[in-house]
């Protein structure tokens, strides 16, 4: 019964991710609007839903035009489901330039592809994806790795667990936009998930996040089952200093030096990598470092701004601000020891009076930075921030948008230098993995059952890795942040719209990663390979739906 070698999805999911791809929706774009009713209405092509057009949901998720989640739900028996997700948004299509046209139309792209990349001099990139494209088993196309095959494999296997007769448990395929940018989409899938399960009396048990992995290789690293997801905050100092004439530098300390010592201490250092299953995270790397001055003047920077990309296996977010504190403070001591050493050392050759020496910098989160605000000018302070904030909703730097904002709030309180002020700077992303809790195990002990079935059956050698390491919308799905995580990050985050609120009954269940894999997504050269992404990843998606699903399978 969990034999099905005679099923071919290949030319199904080839099908199915071509006409998705024809349906071009990028993040932000009237298509990413459009996308859910033609995923909807494509949904009920299928037998299955044709008799129960009820069974496909379109849950609305932001927007104006409102996008939508897509929830297709096939049902089995008793209340245990499993839950395949993807997002069906894509990056912009910029950068195929003169072939922006053929984006959309695989087949063509192809041709296309293939014709300008014979027509000139290669670097070994392009030589290589001249090879990919001659071999005929890789397919271009923007969206078709990243990841709109992932979502026509999850059909693919709906549909066969639907044409099932001795089907047991249930199967859902949820498809989201927005990923790209803020995850908004299944932010609020998982808000909208409790009510419809508890509706349909479905218990979602385990879920498989459906999206793509890239590499240079020859596929033996991405073809994978992801057992996490990596997190990612963007944490901000803004040092503040104190302005002096250019001939008169050790009159007032200079936010420029601040900044830099912050830099130098933080840039690819291997001590603030997290560790996570035997792991290590990639060190923090420095994203902006500006003044946040307008023109040219001969005085030294009274603002300058750092911002960090900072990725971790298992902290929260409180753990990752106070590391980054701790550096903070560090580092700023160090700036400011080294310019009072330098102050006096050329007092000495020089005869002139000693300055006095500067003091330590204050460090002042944003919570405590609110507090003062509101302590300096009360109700109509908090209001121009509000105000501030509000001309700044069509913003879509989460950086610019907190410098504005951080700025803003700085004046307010009257912050003089030496300071620094801290904070995060964009949605804060949550590291997952999954426990040894029942649930997981349960959970992995049917992956694994799935993964030697399918090799057994002369599928592709999949292999198991820690984290996936993109970003994406595993951090939110199945996973429900603590209540004191949630007020910390929210507490710490300047701009509002940059932080995520999830409620109290978000479902928690494990997750991993099992996606498409090829080569350069979000680029010109964006392809899968083929012969995996169509034909042995819903293989290997329905192997694990049995084993999951079906008790007799699993033992
Ligand atoms: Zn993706």
């Amino acid at each position: 019964m969990c034999d099905h070698d005679d099923w071919n999805p290949g030319a199904r999911v080839r099908e199915l991710s071509c006409r998705m791809v024809g349906w071009g929706s990028e993040t932000g774009s009237d298509g990413e609007a459009e996308f859910g009713a033609k995923l909807a209405g494509l949904l009920r092509e299928i037998p299955y839903f044709r008799d129960r057009p009820e069974d496909v949901h379109l849950i609305e998720s932001h927007g104006e035009p409102a996008r939508q989640n897509v929830v297709a739900i096939v049902r089995g028996s008793g209340a245990r489901t499993l839950a395949l997700a993807g997002h069906y948004d894509v990056v912009s299509i910029e950068n195929y330039r003169e072939l922006a046209a053929l984006a959309f139309r695989p087949d063509e792209l192809l041709a296309a592809l293939t014709a300008d990349l014979e027509s000139r001099k290669l670097n070994a990139g392009e030589q290589r994806a001249l090879d990919d494209f001659r071999s005929g088993d890789f397919l271009p196309g923007r969206g078709l790795l990243d990841m709109k095959s992932g979502i026509a494999a999850g059909i693919a296997v709906l549909e066969a667990f639907a044409a099932d007769p001795d089907r047991q448990g249930n199967l859902i395929l949820i498809a989201t936009p927005d990923e790209e940018r803020g995850s908004r989409g299944m932010r609020s899938m998982r808000d909208a998930l409790p009510k419809l399960v508890a509706e349909l009396g479905l218990q979602i048990e385990a879920g498989i996040n459906l999206d793509a992995t890239s590499d240079q290789g020859d596929g033996s690293e991405g073809q994978a089952i992801y057992r996490g997801t990596i997190g990612k905050a963007l944490p901000f100092a803004l040092a503040i200093g104190h302005s002096s004439h250019a001939s008169y530098p050790f009159d007032g300390i200079s936010a420029a030096l601040i900044a830099a010592e912050i830099t130098k201490a933080i840039e690819g250092n291997p001590e603030l990598c997290d560790r996570g299953a035997g792991e290590l995270s990639p060190p923090p790397i420095c994203l902006e470092a500006k003044d946040l001055r307008g023109g040219y003047e001969v005085t030294t920077p009274e603002r300058a701004w750092v911002a960090f990309n900072w990725l971790s296996h298992h902290w929260t977010a409180a753990d990752l601000l106070r590391l980054f504190e701790r550096t903070l403070e560090a580092a700023a001591a160090s700036a400011i020891a080294q310019f009072n050493a330098r102050a006096g050392r050329f007092a000495a050759l020089s005869g002139a009076a000693p300055s006095a020496s500067v003091a330590n910098a204050e460090l002042i989160s944003i919570a405590a930075l609110r507090e003062r605000v509101e302590a300096s000018g009360g109700a109509a302070a908090v209001a121009r921030l509000q105000q501030v904030e509000g001309d700044l909703r069509h913003c879509d730097d989460p950086l610019e948008l907190t410098r504005t904002i951080v700025n803003a709030m700085v004046v307010e309180a009257g912050i003089t230098g030496p300071a620094v002020v801290f904070g995060l700077s964009s949605l804060v992303y949550p590291a997952t993995h999954l426990t040894d809790a029942p649930a997981d195990l349960a959970f992995a002990e049917a992956l694994e059952a799935a993964r030697l079935d399918h090799e057994g059956s002369g599928g592709r050698k999949l292999r198991y890795r820690e984290y996936f390491a993109g970003i994406s919308d595993m951090s939110f799905f199945g996973h429900r942040p603590s209540a004191a995580d949630g007020a910390f990050v929210a507490a710490n985050t300047p701009a509002r719209t940059l932080i995520d609120r999830s409620q109290a009954d978000a479902l928690q269940f494990p997750v991993v990663n099992i996606g498409p894999w090829g080569r350069e997504y979000h680029q010109r050269l964006e392809r899968i390979y083929t012969p995996y992404g169509f034909d042995d990843l819903p293989r290997f998606l329905r192997r694990v739906t049995k084993h999951f699903l079906t008790r007799s399978c699993s033992s």
